[in-house]
């Protein structure tokens, strides 16, 4: 396994719409488990394909605690939402392509997710909680979507700049 570089705003990759995964091979093995090393090590609880460069649909969570339970890690290849629930709520979600940035956004409570995991099996599951924010924010990320997206213009265009004023430094 080996540790991949995470994009960082304001790369213009995160933008990328991710294309379907045909076939699940070793590379595609490869990339999973350096992902999931990725996100480990950030720490994080979710990484998308895309942020380590990969324009692929295909996604790695674990929102268990890691101090206190044995991790759960989830692969997800070509994701979907099929079902939404009603109520909706309220988190405050960072990302690790937006460094110290974090914004609080409404989204369903619960989300049917159907996908394909490592095996090639095909799954569906019902998230809740903080699963169904981290899915529907790393699902974002696969059609070029950021948190900042969810800011006013004006707060977005603020960060944006910050970001680029970082990276020119
Ligand atoms: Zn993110």
């Amino acid at each position: 396994m080996a540790k991949r570089e995470i994009i960082t705003l304001p790369d213009p990759i995160l933008r990328k719409v991710s294309e379907p995964v045909e076939r699940i091979d070793d590379e595609l093995g490869t990339l999973m488990d350096d992902m999931l090393e990725t996100m480990y090590e950030a720490p994080g609880i979710g990484l998308a394909a895309i942020q380590v460069a990969v324009p692929k649909r295909l996604l790695v969570l674990d929102v268990t605690d890691h101090e206190k339970e044995e991790p759960r890690p989830i692969c997800m290849v070509n994701p979907e939402i099929v079902a939404r629930g009603d109520e909706l709520c309220a988190y405050e979600e960072g990302c690790l392509s937006i460094p110290d940035v974090r914004v609080e956004i409404e989204r369903p409570s619960t989300v049917t997710v159907r996908y394909m995991d490592r095996e090639g099996e095909q799954r569906e599951v019902e998230a809740q909680g903080l699963l169904a924010t981290a899915v529907q924010h790393e699902l974002d990320h696969l059609d070029g979507k950021l948190i900042i997206d969810y800011m006013s213009r004006l707060k977005r265009d603020i960060i944006i700049r910050k970001f680029k004023k970082s990276a020119r430094s």
